[in-house]
């Protein structure tokens, strides 16, 4: 295998060679991976089903269809994002003009988990080229079927003189680690998150962390409780709960809690039917490690929906807890499965109070009628994202900058964001040399100070 660092030399000769600064370059890299995706979505549907058991519907929607809707919305814009911007110039720096213009960064790594392989290495790639940068790329080994497609196919789509693919587990991540990019996008865990920082300080390269975290989901009396549990069911169980943004609990007003538990019942047999084992809708744990993990996290409650498990299939029911220990490891650890804990709370101050002790998540979810319960949550909360009266879909607006704040993350990505991100602002002041105000030169009086003060 050819060496990291090999690897990265050539795409940083690639990138030095100035090829991939055209917008015409960066336009046919982003429609050789639409033609990538398009004519291979039944393999990719066929590796996603391998590794997660997803099925061809759940793939679409958030793996395949969100690409390309990233891929159509960079495409439209991007010709806007990449001119420069006009900025007005003081009477000081006159005659002159100020713009930002906005150019890649160089060589950047991205490194993605297994919960979405596809969109999760994918849709930064789109801002990392479109911003005109060449990229290395780390799918996680542990979708082993996805890494090994993508490793196929970016090759013989796209311009291999920009673009690398790195397969392998912790030993490949660390040799790419130790070469120098001028950004590191990352997602995952917050344990690699900051071996990944750590790493990137040597270089001093800056990074976007996408990690994850207790998502929680308001549910106030005034909602519509079969809306809510409909909406929360969905989020909750997509991939299993295997989903960065799922709701990972639930914080329901105590009036409307055995209400609410009866209608999530409801919504999962409308969904997966009497047995959720036979739906082909339903996907099944990554592996045994998260399958024995999330496991063990049913026994920090009582059991009010589901709790059935097979290791053999790595089959674990939506499960629904109540009676839960806020101190409990489900209430304390990212549940990252079908495993939904629901805690009570009498006013909305203390649920307010439940979550700002805890560490900043990725996102925070509302379902209440009221503007003013509404203002307060947003108001006294912080989170990566919030949506209100739903859950996950925030992530599907292409200009809502997507990522974390304190411990889900820093950064953010997709649409206008992700060009931002993978470009850096550079300010350029341009002066005339037909006029010289000799205000700023020595020697000083009192009458230039005069003039220094009206200046500014
Ligand atoms: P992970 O942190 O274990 O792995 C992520 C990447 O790091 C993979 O490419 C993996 O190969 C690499 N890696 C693993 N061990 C490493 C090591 N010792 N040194 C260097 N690199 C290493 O995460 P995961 O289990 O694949 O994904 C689950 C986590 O990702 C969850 O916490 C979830 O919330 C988070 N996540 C966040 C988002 C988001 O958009 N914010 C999206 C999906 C998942």
């Amino acid at each position: 295998m050819t060496q990291p660092s090999d690897s990265i030399a050539s795409l940083r000769a690639s990138f030095d060679s100035g090829k991939t600064r055209p917008q015409a370059w960066r336009r046919g890299q982003l429609l050789r991976l639409r033609a990538m995706v398009e004519e291979n979505e039944s393999a990719i549907n066929d590796a996603l089903h391998a590794d997660l058991g997803k099925s061809g519907f759940e793939a679409r929607m958030t793996e395949i269809g969100t690409v390309l809707s990233e891929i159509s919305h960079t495409l439209s814009h991007l010709n806007t994002w990449m001119r420069p911007q006009r900025i007005s110039t003081p009477l000081s720096n006159q005659p002159g003009h100020s713009r930002v213009i906005h150019e890649p960064l160089g060589v950047v790594l991205i490194m993605a988990p297994w919960n979405y392989p596809v969109n999760l290495v994918l849709t930064p790639l789109i801002g990392a080229i479109a911003a005109g940068n060449c990229a290395a790329l780390k799918p996680s080994e542990v979708s082993a079927r996805t890494s090994a497609l993508l490793a196929r196919l970016i090759p013989a789509y796209l311009d291999t003189e920009a673009f690398a693919v790195f397969e392998g587990g912790p030993e490949v991540s660390t040799a790419l680690l130790e070469q120098r990019f001028d950004h590191i996008f990352f997602t995952g865990s917050e344990a690699i998150g900051k071996i990944v920082m750590t790493a990137a300080a040597k270089h001093l390269t800056p990074v976007t962390l996408e990690l994850g975290g207790k998502s929680p989901c308001i549910i106030h009396d005034d909602s519509d409780l079969a809306l809510a549990a409909r909406r929360v069911a969905w989020g909750k169980f997509l991939n299993a709960g295997q989903t960065c943004i799922a709701p990972d609990y639930i914080l329901v007003q105590e009036t409307v809690a055995d209400a609410f538990v009866d209608r999530l019942k409801a919504s999962i047999r409308d969904f997966f039917g009497d047995d959720p084992k036979l739906s082909p809708d339903y996907p099944r744990l990554i592996n045994e490690r998260h399958f024995d993990r999330v496991r063990e996290l049913i026994s920090g409650g009582d059991i009010a929906v589901g709790g059935e498990t097979d290791r053999s299939v790595k089959y674990i029911a939506p499960t629904v807890l109540t009676g839960v220990d806020p101190e409990a490891t489900v209430m304390r650890e990212e549940i990252f499965g079908p495993v939904l804990p629901i805690v009570t709370y009498r006013s909305i101050d203390e649920a307010i109070g439940f979550i700002t002790s805890r560490p900043k998540p990725l996102a925070l979810y509302l379902f209440a009628k009221s503007g003013e319960i509404r203002d307060q949550v947003i108001e006294r909360t912080s989170s990566g994202g919030a949506c209100i009266n739903d859950v996950v879909m925030h992530l599907a607006v292409p200009e809502l900058p997507f990522g974390g704040v304190g411990a889900s993350g820093m950064g953010a990505y997709h649409g206008r964001t992700s060009f931002d991100t993978f470009s850096h602002a550079r300010s350029v002041l341009t002066k005339s040399e037909h006029f010289d105000v000799p205000l700023r030169y020595p020697p000083y009086s009192k009458r230039k100070l005069g003039w220094l003060k009206w200046f500014q």
